[in-house]
């Protein structure tokens, strides 16, 4: 599936395009596109006012760009809790579905999905809610990657993709979950922790992936 104007926008909020200027190629990694498309898309943004572009140095959102992102990862984040909580939908399905809802959600509706799950401010992977006015409730964070043997953590946040949110369920790890490491490989090889009395290998790149009380 070609990813939409929205998912474009949402994608820069992740990748700290609110504040930061973001290089075209970290665009196109994180929707899994061509360069040559994003250029395209984002001529296109520009024109609407959504993002503003620094020749040689990159994109941001503006005022208005910032507003719509945050809105959708407000709908998104909502839905998935709304989901986990009353569908039975398990943590690595709530966001596929949740991709959709949140293009079709209205200021009104979000409203009372907030109010009906009682104002959540994290969404099951561990994203912050955004408020109406776009502000994220932020806490030091680290990646799990960058932990030392004997170190001990809580997950806090995982990156949300559906095989990697497989491969997290499969491993047992949830949000919250404390673990200690126990051993990491040289060269950026397999990371083995203790979580809940079990040994759990997880790839170097994984460990890139699961952020942890800092
Ligand atoms: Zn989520």
């Amino acid at each position: 599936m070609t990813p939409n104007k929205e998912d474009y926008l949402k994608a820069i909020n992740k990748l700290g395009g609110c504040d930061d200027l973001i290089a075209n190629k970290k665009i196109a990694d994180a929707l899994h596109i061509s360069p040559a498309s994003v250029s395209e898309m984002l001529t296109k943004l520009e024109k609407e006012g959504a993002v503003e572009y620094v020749p040689y140095h990159g994109i941001r959102l503006t005022p208005a760009g910032k507003q719509q992102s945050a809105a959708l990862l407000r709908n998104h984040r909502l839905w998935e809790v709304f989901l986990l909580r009353h569908l039975g939908y398990s943590w690595s399905e709530v966001h596929e579905e949740a991709e959709l809802l949140e293009h079709v959600t209205s200021p009104r509706l979000a409203q009372s999905l907030d109010a009906f799950l009682k104002h959540p401010d994290f969404c099951p992977h561990g994203a912050a809610i955004p408020s109406t006015d776009g502000k994220i409730k932020a806490i030091p964070l680290r990646k799990l990657a960058q932990m030392s043997v004997q170190d001990t953590s809580t997950i806090r946040k995982v990156t949300e993709e559906k095989e990697f949110l497989n491969y997290l369920q499969e491993r047992n790890i949830q949000i919250g979950s404390s673990f200690t490491v126990l051993s990491i490989e040289p060269y950026e090889g397999p990371i083995t922790i203790k979580l809940a009395d079990k040994q759990i290998v997880l790839s170097y790149k994984a460990a890139c992936h699961i952020e942890v009380d800092a």
